[in-house]
């Protein structure tokens, strides 16, 4: 969908993206990106050992144990997490200044994440939840991925039902069927609060002119 860019200053949209593996979170994000220029990924830090091919500020900000204590103590975190041993933290001065500057940010989070931080920016995250259109759709997509042996396979599936268990905590659900149809969805409710008068910091100033050409004109040609 083209872009046509609205002048009218606003606040940018903080959206939580959540699925269970294989529901086709990553793809859906990597399309966005692609076509949605006013959108910044959040990048989380964390204390776990980059995996080949991770770039240090683009799949994580890689940290010590030590810096993110610093870092935490500092209030630099939006919310965290400790999975399996390892820290996770989502830095809080970026998404800030994002917002300000009118641009989306969005967090590729699990329900936990995304619950910390709708709890934390009182009401202003739009949650939305993608699920795949069927349990053996979603298996056939956990198996095309690589050898994994039947047990690793169910160990995944079983993971997902807990995920989507969550479901209901989510603003909107998007069912990843046909990927296209999934990512225009997701456009759409990005548009749509985009559109938010809350969010619409310049609206204000727009109805003010408005007004006042009015009055202008009211003054200038009494009615009889
Ligand atoms: P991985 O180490 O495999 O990249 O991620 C492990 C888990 O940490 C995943 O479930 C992922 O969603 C979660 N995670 C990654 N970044 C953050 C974050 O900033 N906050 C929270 N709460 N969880 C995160």
């Amino acid at each position: 969908m083209t872009e046509i860019p609205n002048s009218i200053a606003r606040r940018g949209v903080m959206m939580a993206l959540a699925a269970p593996s294989g529901g086709g979170k990553s793809s859906i994000i990597r399309e966005l990106l692609k076509t949605q220029p006013e959108i910044y990924l959040s990048v989380s830090a964390t204390t776990r050992a980059p995996r080949p091919g991770e770039v240090d500020g683009k799949d994580y900000h890689f940290v010590t144990q030590e810096k993110f204590r610093e870092m935490l103590d500092a209030g630099a975190f939006l919310e965290h997490a400790e999975v399996f041993g390892n820290f996770y933290g989502t830095p809080r001065q970026m998404v800030e200044e994002h917002l300000a500057q009118g641009h989306d940010v969005f967090f590729d989070i699990d329900w936990q994440g995304a619950r910390q931080i709708a709890e934390k920016t009182g009401g202003e995250l739009v949650r939305v939840f993608i699920l795949p259109p069927s349990g053996d759709e979603l298996e056939k997509r956990l198996k095309g991925r690589g050898q994994d042996s039947d047990e690793v396979i169910a160990g995944r599936m079983a993971k997902a039902a807990s995920e989507i268990r969550h479901w209901d905590e989510f603003d909107y659900v998007v069912v990843n069927d046909v990927f296209e149809q999934a990512v225009a969805e997701i456009c759409g409710i990005l548009a749509t609060e985009r559109l938010r008068r809350i969010r619409r910091s310049g609206m204000a100033g727009f109805v003010k002119d408005l007004m006042d050409g009015c009055a202008r004109y009211a003054q200038a040609k009494p009615a009889s």
